[in-house]
């Protein structure tokens, strides 16, 4: 589990220290410049945050540059749905990439070229083993590997070949172009990867110009390169692919030398982060979409009323390390809060309504109370809510024959009415065992929540006026998966989905003003927490809100439990 870092001025991450000693050395002469590679196969989770902040903010604080470089080497995945969310992702989170928008596929023919290079230069063959044959070629981490027979093909065939396979004149799967380095290398990337394969597919760019594809490990680095990329930041899992990522670029005949640096990449308990997983939640209907609010994904969790800088500071605070470990979902919560305590705008709402009748309140009065917007930001101001004689509260706010330390509304008991009144239960209707009706008294004294005797009440409800609330429906959520580690107990992820993930209350009354909120506000509906209006379901004759998150902080709580 990680701490959060304490305030103060915060340490320098070691990438920090590669590139501070970089600029000291002189070996930045045209500045630092990052980039984030996402493939377009998929929409951006909380896991890319991390390296989408560690980018940019680097690029920022060194004022360099980062690069956005769409990854689309893989032609049968990509789609432009994810290209156009992912954009809206990254500048949602507060980061902009202008001019610096590229494509690998837009180097194919650069990538194209200098395998003919290395072909000339005896450094790549054409293979014709199968897929299966060159895994068993390939050899373990025990046992070095065999020679292809294709090894030692001529540069003037390996030519023709790789001619050919570019014409279309080969079938997927009959021919690859591999790089030949070293079939003993203890590394199995370096055992002569392969560098482009035939693909018959067209791709969202480039159309049916390419027959051949080149792969990730060859287009990386090569990208990087003609990018000048200066440091190539990934997660640990590449870190044996370096090697390799050095190789290409030293062969490569290009001037620009960039390095691969790996960091540990964000894990979160009680969520799956992998985007084919991800995939199967929407395509099987585990989920409503990819911006479903239970989902991990940035549009997800924007739709959920997440602000961007909780985000933010969550990611930061995880740092930027090698040791491998999952950080607990009660953090991210905890940043979440923090944040939305400061700016969410308190309306009142009530989700299950009860009716309440101040029998000595006039019939046709209507009174407009100043309603602060938020208390922890005076500049947010007040606005007007509408108090009258038929009110409604919270059924649970009630209780009939209440123990002796409830202190909301009970008969003969007092409680006051968030910026309205003090009110006394007098008596209750009921129509088959339910309350219909909570008749109370109110004291015109208290006005504005105070009496000039000062007698004190222990409780205070959020209420709406009952001819002037609106109706509205509202979506709580938990956590998608019950588990920590989803799968973990079963193998199969799905087996930990929560039933109960998604509840979904119709027939609640929301004070009049929420009529103007629009997707993007942050709220919090008093003592039921932190919402936001629903972007994709709302109608104007249905308000849909989800909630983010309700008030209470189990970081803090998990915080006094460990004692830090
Ligand atoms: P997935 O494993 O979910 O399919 P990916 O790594 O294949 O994700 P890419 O689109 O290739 O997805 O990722 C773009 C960048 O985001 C990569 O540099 C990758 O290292 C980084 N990244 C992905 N997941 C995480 C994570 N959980 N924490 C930090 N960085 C991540
Ligand atoms: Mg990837």
């Amino acid at each position: 589990m990680v701490n959060p870092a304490n305030s103060g001025e915060k340490p320098k991450n070691f990438i920090e220290r590669i590139i501070e000693n970089d600029i000291a050395s002189g070996n930045t002469p045209s500045g630092v410049i990052t980039r984030f590679p996402p493939e377009p196969n998929g929409y951006l989770h909380i896991g890319h945050a991390k390296s989408i902040t560690l980018n940019f903010t680097l690029a920022e604080k060194y004022n360099g540059t980062c690069h956005l470089r769409f990854d689309d080497t893989n032609p049968a995945k990509e789609e432009l749905e994810y290209i156009e969310s992912i954009k809206r992702d990254i500048s949602w989170l507060g980061f902009s990439w202008q001019p610096h928008e590229y494509f690998a596929s837009d180097y194919f023919a650069l990538i194209y070229d200098i395998a003919e290079k290395l072909i000339l230069e005896g450094k790549a063959y054409v293979d014709s083993l199968s897929a299966e044959e060159i895994r068993q070629y390939r050899g373990t981490l025990k046992e070095p590997g065999r020679e292809s027979p294709d090894r030692n093909r001529s540069a003037d065939e390996n030519l023709r070949l790789f001619r050919e396979m570019r014409d279309g004149k080969h079938h997927d799967g009959t021919y690859v172009l591999r790089a030949k380095i070293d079939m003993k290398s203890p590394n199995l990337n370096m055992r002569d990867p392969t560098l482009f394969r035939i693909k018959k597919i067209d791709h969202h760019r480039t159309g049916a110009t390419w027959s051949i594809y080149p792969m990730y490990d060859f287009t990386h680095p090569l990208s990087d390169a003609v990018e000048h990329v200066t440091h190539s930041i990934c997660t640990l899992e590449f870190e044996d692919h370096r090697p390799l990522y050095d190789w290409v670029v030293e062969n490569s005949g290009l001037e620009s030398v960039p390095h691969q640096y790996e960091f540990s990449r964000l894990n979160l308990n009680y969520t799956v982060m992998s985007k084919r997983l991800l995939l199967q939640l929407v395509k099987e209907g585990h989920v409503a979409g990819w911006d479903d609010p239970r989902m991990p994904t940035l549009s997800g969790m924007r739709r959920r009323g997440y602000t961007p800088e909780a985000i933010r500071n969550f990611v930061e605070l995880t740092g930027v390390a090698k040791t491998v470990g999952t950080v607990d979902h009660a953090l991210l919560d905890h940043c979440l809060r923090e944040d939305l305590n400061l700016r969410a705008k308190r309306l009142m709402a009530v989700l299950d309504p009860v009716t309440v009748i101040i029998d000595n309140y006039p019939e046709d009065t209507v009174e407009w109370f100043d309603a602060e917007n938020n208390p922890e930001d005076s500049s947010a101001g007040t606005r007007k809510i509408p108090f009258s004689r038929e009110l409604l509260i919270e059924r649970e706010d009630f209780m009939e024959n209440p123990p002796r330390k409830y202190f909301r509304l009970a008969p003969g008991r007092e409680i006051r009415l968030k910026h309205a009144y003090y009110i006394t239960c007098t008596h209750i209707v009921k129509h088959n065992d339910q309350i219909t009706e909570i008749h109370c008294t109110y004291d015109p004294e208290s006005r504005g929540g105070s009496t000039p005797d000062e007698r004190k009440v222990r409780g205070t409800s959020h209420w709406v006026s009952a001819k002037h609330a609106v109706d509205c429906e509202i979506r709580l959520y938990d956590r998608l998966f019950s588990a920590e580690v989803p799968g973990e107990r079963t193998g199969s992820f799905l087996d930990d989905i929560n039933p109960d993930s998604i509840k979904v209350i119709a027939g609640c009354k929301a004070e009049n003003s929420i009529v103007s909120i629009q997707p993007g506000e942050y709220l919090q509906f008093m003592r039921t927490g932190y919402f936001c209006l629903d972007a994709v379901d709302s109608t104007p004759e249905l308000p849909v809100f989800n909630r983010t998150l309700p008030l209470r902080d189990s970081w803090e709580k998990l915080k006094k439990k460990l004692g830090i």
